[in-house]
């Protein structure tokens, strides 16, 4: 563990209700698993699948499943949203153990995370413009799996250090994106394991379809892939379930744990909720969010199962 990195899930188990047995389960290595949504809407029934299946991984092992708010991006987050997620995870009797971690409130810790990368010579600025850091933005933002780093043709990366302090020094606003040709260098290959339906397997990390992802965005110190490694560390994470749109990440966050001397959590990417015509769920079907499915009168338990259902 990076000594500059503040490790929290002492502080987080201190508050747990079942104090003896978290201290058992941390020494003993228990499953640590977690459910961070973005508190851009409200708790939909895909979000439900994710939860559930941290949720259910952690109580099988005997472990913990904590619950964190992924509210870097302070324009589109709102605070109706968050309460919203926690009001109805709790009805639904998906309890999470501990306090729940606001990204929005650690960014002393992405700070110290790109402080070490920095010194590791793997970050370079970008001072691509607003537009089409916007759109990057948008894309990651809303879509964290969506590839923006194919589209970043490095411009900036290709820039010398002289330009790059120049620019920086003109007062242009600059986001941090990873070189990963130099960060891979340093890491040389990398692989974790994934939990499939055959047991665990050896998942050789391939990152370079994201290429050089931002790790601090221009209008925030921090970015989604920086804040979700560096978090899974510090909230003792040991297994990480989450939707497979999110495998290309995975590739990703393995290098920047790499880099940051953290630990590597294992994964399982699940199949993702898709409607009766096998199209994705998504925020835009309003009718799959809990809060229109607990107006038309359905249990938490007929939400559950139709979350587990519906994944087939
Ligand atoms: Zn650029």
């Amino acid at each position: 563990m990076d000594p500059g990195l503040r490790r929290e899930d002492e502080g987080i188990f201190d508050e747990r209700n079942s104090s003896t047995s978290s201290e058992e389960g941390m020494a003993s290595g228990s499953t640590v698993t977690r459910f961070a949504p973005s508190p851009t809407g409200y708790l939909h029934l895909g979000h439900v699948r994710s939860a559930l299946e941290g949720w259910r991984a952690a109580r099988c092992a005997g472990g913990h499943f904590l619950l964190r708010l992924e509210d870097i991006d302070r324009s589109r987050c709102r605070d109706e949203y968050a309460a919203a997620i926690i009001e109805d995870l709790a009805w639904l009797g998906l309890l999470w153990d501990g306090v729940v971690r606001k990204q929005s409130e650690h960014f002393d810790d992405y700070r110290g995370a790109l402080d070490r990368l920095e010194a590791l010579g793997v970050l370079y600025p970008c001072f691509c413009t607003r537009r089409e850091i916007q759109d990057e933005i948008a894309r990651a933002g809303s879509a964290p799996h969506v590839q923006s780093g194919r589209s970043y043709p490095g411009t900036c990366r290709g820039l010398s250090p002289g330009q790059w302090a120049e620019r920086q020094h003109s007062g242009l606003d600059y986001a941090l994106r990873l070189n990963l040709a130099g960060a891979l260098a340093l890491t040389g290959p990398l692989d974790w394991f994934e939990d499939g339906a055959d047991g665990p397997r050896r998942q050789a990390a391939d990152p370079a379809p994201l290429g050089d992802v931002v790790l601090a965005r221009k209008d925030v110190p921090a970015s989604y892939h920086l804040a979700v490694t560096v978090d899974d560390a510090l909230q003792g994470v040991t297994l990480v379930t989450r939707g497979a749109d999110l495998v290309e990440a995975t590739h990703v966050h393995r290098v920047l744990q790499a880099l940051l001397g953290l630990p590597t959590p294992r994964y399982r990417h699940h199949v993702l909720l898709t409607d009766t015509t096998g199209r994705r769920l998504s925020k835009r079907d309003r009718a799959l969010t809990i809060r229109s499915m607990r107006q038309s009168g359905m249990s938490p338990g007929e939400i559950l199962a139709r979350a587990m259902e519906a994944a087939g």
